[in-house]
């Protein structure tokens, strides 16, 4: 394993992370789930995402009991507040009454004293980012956090952020969490930059569009029967990705990754680790063998050739 630096922090975080949406208290059972975090522990992953709304506090609860057995200082594990946990009208959002209440049920069900980063999973319009950030702030002071990242907000909403923290002097933000992968590529025109310029890391989600850059789903084809795709638990955002152009494509850059002698979710993970300003790419994992196959992507380096090549066929 390789690891980077999160922004102008000294956290070192491991070039691929491993997540929790849709498999781990959801459709990856609990054994299957803690042997593939094991797995990933073991590769020297030390990054490990999760979040409140996911499987509604159960990803928490399993990724928590997974890592328990290895020591604290070991791993990295992130978690995040802003989906709605309930029906009440203050079970959701930024607010600082959320946020605090969130953290921790959070630590409650990690079984942890603190979370490595929390980040705000969206943008809430409803809430003044100072009563936010100044809340993390607190928990931050309180030794219950230690970095403040956010999710999906754009270049404008960073910016807004970084201004709020430098006047009440908060701890400022240092990770940016997009979707970003080769169909996928929006952060790259402007939420790179800004982040680039004020020492803030992207850790990247769904690197292989959600399994669709390993070239297991073909045109025309059945869904394989043990994917994403073709599991009613977990297959609503997949479906953006399956379509004849997409899925050509995906055809072409298989092409590159087999005259690389690498495999295309190998070919994907390296494209999105080229950008210095990731830096890690937070795959998920629904069985150990996907982590040992993509862990491998660290020690693929494109040439400017092959990146030509790849910018031709995204075209
Ligand atoms: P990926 O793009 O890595 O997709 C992961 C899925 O692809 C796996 O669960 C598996 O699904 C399949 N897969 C992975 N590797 C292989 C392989 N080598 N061969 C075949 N299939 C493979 O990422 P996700 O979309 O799962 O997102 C990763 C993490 O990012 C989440 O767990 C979550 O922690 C975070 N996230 C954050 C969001 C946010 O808003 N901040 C939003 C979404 C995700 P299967 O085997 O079932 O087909």
């Amino acid at each position: 394993m390789k690891y980077r630096k999160l922004g102008r922090t000294g956290l070192k975080v491991s070039e691929i992370s491993l997540g929790s949406w849709l498999t781990y208290g959801n459709s990856v059972e609990k054994e299957t789930a803690v042997r593939v975090i094991d797995k990933a522990y073991e590769l020297g992953i030390n990054s490990f995402d999760t979040a409140n709304v996911y499987a509604r506090g159960e990803a928490e609860k399993i990724v928590g009991e997974a890592l328990r057995k290895y020591p604290r200082e070991s791993y990295v594990i992130a978690t995040k507040v802003f989906w709605p946990m309930g029906d009440g009208p203050n079970d959701r959002g930024l607010s600082r009454k959320h946020v605090f209440e969130q953290l921790h049920a959070s630590l409650k069900r990690l079984q942890l004293d603190y979370v490595d980063i929390y980040y705000c999973h969206r943008y809430d319009k409803e809430t003044p980012v100072d009563e936010t950030l100044r809340t993390i702030d607190d928990l931050v002071r309180q030794g219950k956090v230690l970095y403040v990242g956010v999710s999906e907000w754009t270049a404008q909403q960073i910016q807004e952020a970084l201004g709020v923290a430098d006047h009440y002097l908060l701890d400022r933000i240092v990770v940016n969490q997009p979707q970003y992968n080769m169909l996928h590529r929006y952060i790259e025109k402007e939420v790179i930059p800004v982040c680039e310029q004020n020492g803030i890391s992207q850790i990247v989600f769904s690197p292989l569009a959600q399994g669709v850059l390993t070239g297991k789903y073909k045109r025309g084809q059945a869904l394989p029967a043990d994917s994403r795709a073709a599991d009613p638990k977990a297959n609503t955002f997949i479906q953006g990705f399956l379509n004849d152009e997409v899925l050509i494509k995906v055809e072409q850059l298989e092409k590159v990754a087999a005259e690389l002698g690498i495999t295309l979710s190998q070919l994907a993970l390296a494209w999105v680790l080229r950008q210095p300003n990731v830096a890690s790419a937070l795959i998920g994992a629904s069985r150990p063998e996907q982590v040992e196959e993509n862990v491998k992507a660290v020690d693929v380096v494109l040439s400017e050739e092959v990146l030509e090549k790849i910018e031709g066929i995204l075209a």
